[in-house]
């Protein structure tokens, strides 16, 4: 409910400012009018209009069954808590893992589902204890939104490996809430300080939202495997992906061969940089690069022949899956222990790395090749994405989205 006007009102901005009672909502939250002493006039009412302790109500997208198109309702954020982050939602990226989420294709999910996990927000409220942040910053949020932080794998900054399964931004049980996560698919959220990135001043915000989950993702095994300058690195798949894969494979210096199953993709390859692009069906060519490559990096968000890939590997070399969830299809035994080869998993990246992979993305102008979409062209969105017409990442323009229908926003 909101504090100010004492309605369900989803916009705040409509609702005339009432600066006593921000003022005493102050007492676990610093807004804006607190902190920015010298702000004044137009500044301050502004942001004054825009906080309050919450729950808030929010307008969303999402998904009633794993056959329902996405529509929009209202979700409610919870109170601001003094280690939190309100944010206002700028921009969401549209992962291949929403859409296997929405329709259950990893197994009966939870609805609604309102997915996003890669999202751009400028800071509305942080809680008194908040540190890392102010309001009017710009934070990210990538793919989880909580762990236990005591494990051994969250004290050492792999949040996403915790031993009790770290919250995730959506679907996940919600321990602060109940029920479960939503996500990005919304024009606010609140979520732990820790779990909120950084965003550099000057980033292009829109392209930089894919980062938050397809940049660290493909970043990741990279650091993990050392991928040096000069080594060959394979890229499996040329989707949202497999495009960072290559741009920062190719920003290290690495040499990069994409294998794709689209011919129409293999120009996209060389122009973000691979060396070639080669077809699976090319038994040629599959031939001829048997045992070169340092490392493969598999982004296909489903299982697929993987032993071909296993071939092309040098002795040591390791191939990282990225994106397939299921078993995976009948990989030689021989072929590892006579090659001394690896196959691998990895799943996006710590807060620390992820906050590791924006800075570099940031110096060196890396982001996404996007498609800014309105909110109403989500479903189309996804049909494009599942026929993999997408170059290469699908960013919902979420501050564009209109009143939930039935609301009094
Ligand atoms: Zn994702
Ligand atoms: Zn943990």
């Amino acid at each position: 409910m909101c504090d100010e006007c004492e309605d369900h009102h989803p916009d705040h901005s409509l609702a005339a400012p009432n600066r006593r009672k921000v003022l005493l909502a102050g007492a676990s939250l610093v807004a804006a009018p607190l902190l920015a002493g010298a702000a004044t006039g137009a500044q301050a009412e502004q942001a004054q209009s825009s906080v309050g302790n919450g729950p808030f109500p929010a307008r969303a997208y999402s998904a009633a069954s794993a056959t329902s198109p996405l529509v929009p309702m209202q979700i409610e954020r919870r109170a601001i808590g003094p280690n939190d982050v309100f944010l206002d939602v700028l921009y969401c990226g549209i992962c291949h893992s929403d859409i296997h989420h929405v329709r259950s294709d990893w197994g009966p999910d939870r609805y609604p589902c309102v997915p996003g996990h890669e999202i751009i927000g400028r800071v509305q409220a942080v809680g008194s204890a908040v540190t890392k942040f102010k309001v009017g910053d710009i934070g990210g949020v990538g793919c989880m939104v909580d762990s236990c932080r005591t494990c051994e794998n969250c004290l050492a900054d792999r949040e996403q490996n915790c031993l009790m399964g770290a919250t995730l931004t959506y679907n996940s049980p919600d321990p602060i809430s109940g029920g479960h996560t939503f996500g990005g698919y919304s024009d606010k959220i609140v979520v732990p300080e820790h779990f909120v990135i950084r965003i550099p001043p000057g980033a292009d915000l829109a392209a930089t939202a894919p980062l938050l989950c397809a940049g660290i993702t493909t970043f990741s095994p990279m650091q993990h495997w050392k991928l040096a300058g000069g080594q060959r690195v394979g890229v499996v798949g040329l989707g949202g992906l497999g495009h960072m894969a290559v741009k920062l494979a190719v920003a290290r210096k690495a040499d990069v061969t994409v294998f794709t199953t689209s011919p129409g993709k293999i120009a996209d390859a060389r122009r973000l940089g691979a060396r070639e692009a080669v077809l699976w069906s090319d038994t040629e060519a599959m031939k001829r690069l048997a045992n070169r490559f340092d490392l493969v990096i598999a982004t296909v968000p489903r299982a697929f022949p993987m032993q071909q890939f296993v071939d092309v590997l040098k002795l040591d070399a390791t191939l990282v899956n990225l994106g397939a969830l299921e078993d995976l299809q009948s990989v030689s035994g021989r072929s590892l222990v006579f090659g001394r080869k690896s196959v691998a998993g990895s799943v996006i990246g710590g807060i620390a790395e992820t906050q590791e992979v924006i800075d570099y993305c940031a110096a060196r102008n890396i982001k996404a090749d996007i498609e800014l979409i309105q909110p109403e062209e989500i479903n189309r969105a996804y049909d494009r994405v599942v026929n993999k017409d997408v170059r290469y990442r699908f960013v919902i323009d979420m501050a564009s989205m209109k009143p939930v229908a039935g609301s009094r926003g």
